[in-house]
């Protein structure tokens, strides 16, 4: 079995099992509890946080743990806006849902009015028209991703900051994608919010953290006890800090040669296919190396018969992948970052997404599975 779909999910290392596996069965306490069995777990936590902060240039106390992107993007944006009763946010279409549908439901309920910066047919953003709209309206929370699950496409951040800088906007990205595989510098990129989710970067599900810098003071997102210093109510997910903390490190430490090593199979299934597949094309950015996530590629083939089929085709060979094509019908909404690209809705769209455990021989089985189905389809 291939699984090229690590955009979605990545397998768990086993360094990070390991690392986790003692906070399941030896170390059990609660992390608020005073005896020596919670402190033990307190402790714990608290080392975990100051891995994470550290990676990222940024004080232990500027880290909250989340049950994963999706809350930790809630909390940025939702307890921005309420904290300092901002009237207006400007993202793009291009956003991730956790990021999209958060700030629509906000617009929905009278909190802000929304607007989206403009992009070209590739998702590039148009930054003078951001500046443009932060020019013209109060001050504004921007929220826009590091990096586009879908494409790959790579936002530059950095130029976003300074743009927020220059309006007095609170600038939030939604690093998910970008967390493990890129280093993150917060004494650089002077961002008010950043987040990651462990699971992205071969650590466990239903865990990450938000970033958030300690000049903007928000309220807790989650009521309820007083962890997280009151600024997140629940029992930790202790095991799950653990392996996030212990994923984050060894992405970090084994970084370069991971990158390499995954642009090198990326730049491999470009070749491929283009050499196999007449009319094959990429979305966004994506075939771009200096524009687009090494770990992404997001594939445009030509119509045929068989597009309303390519995933189940490549299932049935044991591939994994995931795909969204632009919309075909009323009934089928399709990919909303490949409809807002206006991409032909009649051309079949697979995003292959690549990790550290994928091979060279995998890659050549899945071009060749591919091309071999649309060799089928009669001309
Ligand atoms: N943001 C982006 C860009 C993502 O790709 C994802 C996950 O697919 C999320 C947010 C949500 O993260 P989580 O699955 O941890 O809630």
């Amino acid at each position: 079995m291939v699984y090229l779909d690590n955009a979605a999910t990545t397998p768990l290392d086993k360094e990070v099992f390991d690392a986790m596996v003692p906070y399941m069965l030896e170390y059990f306490g609660n992390p608020s509890s005073i005896h020596a069995h919670g402190r033990q777990v307190r402790s714990a936590i608290e080392k975990s946080r100051k891995t994470i902060a550290t990676l990222i240039n940024v004080a232990p106390a500027e880290i909250f743990f989340t049950s994963g992107g999706t809350e930790a993007d809630n909390m940025a944006i939702c307890s921005t806006v309420r904290a300092l009763g901002l009237k207006h946010a400007v993202t793009s279409r291009l956003e991730h849902h956790a990021v999209l549908h958060t700030l629509e439901s906000l617009e929905k309920s009278g909190e802000i009015q929304l607007r989206y910066v403009a992009h070209d047919e590739r998702g590039n953003l148009d930054l003078n028209h951001l500046e443009e709209l932060l020019a013209t309206q109060e001050q504004t929370l921007v929220s826009i991703m590091h990096a586009n699950n879908e494409i790959g496409n790579l936002n530059d951040i950095q130029a976003i900051s300074e743009i927020c800088a220059k309006y007095n906007a609170i600038q939030h990205s939604d690093t998910v994608q970008t967390m493990g595989h890129y280093r993150h510098d917060l004494q650089k990129l002077k961002a008010h919010f950043i987040v990651g989710s462990a699971h992205k970067f071969h650590g466990p599900k239903g865990v990450g953290f938000i970033y958030t810098n300690g000049a903007v003071k928000i309220p807790p997102l989650i009521h309820g006890g007083s962890q997280e210093r009151n600024m997140r109510g629940g029992t930790e997910n202790v095991y799950g800090i653990i392996g996030l903390a212990k994923a984050l490190e060894i992405a970090y430490r084994d970084m370069d040669a991971h990158q390499q090593h995954i642009q090198n199979l990326k730049n491999r299934m470009i070749s491929r296919l283009t050499e196999q597949i007449p009319g094959v094309e990429f979305n966004g950015n994506s075939a771009m190396a200096d524009k687009s996530l090494y770990t992404v590629l997001n594939v445009s083939l030509p119509p045929s018969e068989i597009t309303e089929m390519l995933l189940f085709n490549l299932d049935i060979n044991k591939i994994s992948a995931s795909g969204g094509s632009a919309c075909t019908s009323g009934a089928n909404a399709g990919s909303h970052v490949l409809n807002a690209l206006n991409c032909d809705p009649d051309r079949g769209a697979i995003r292959f997404s690549f990790s550290k455990y994928n091979t060279p021989d995998e890659i050549d089985y899945v071009a060749e599975k591919l091309a071999g189905l649309y060799a089928k389809v009669p001309a």
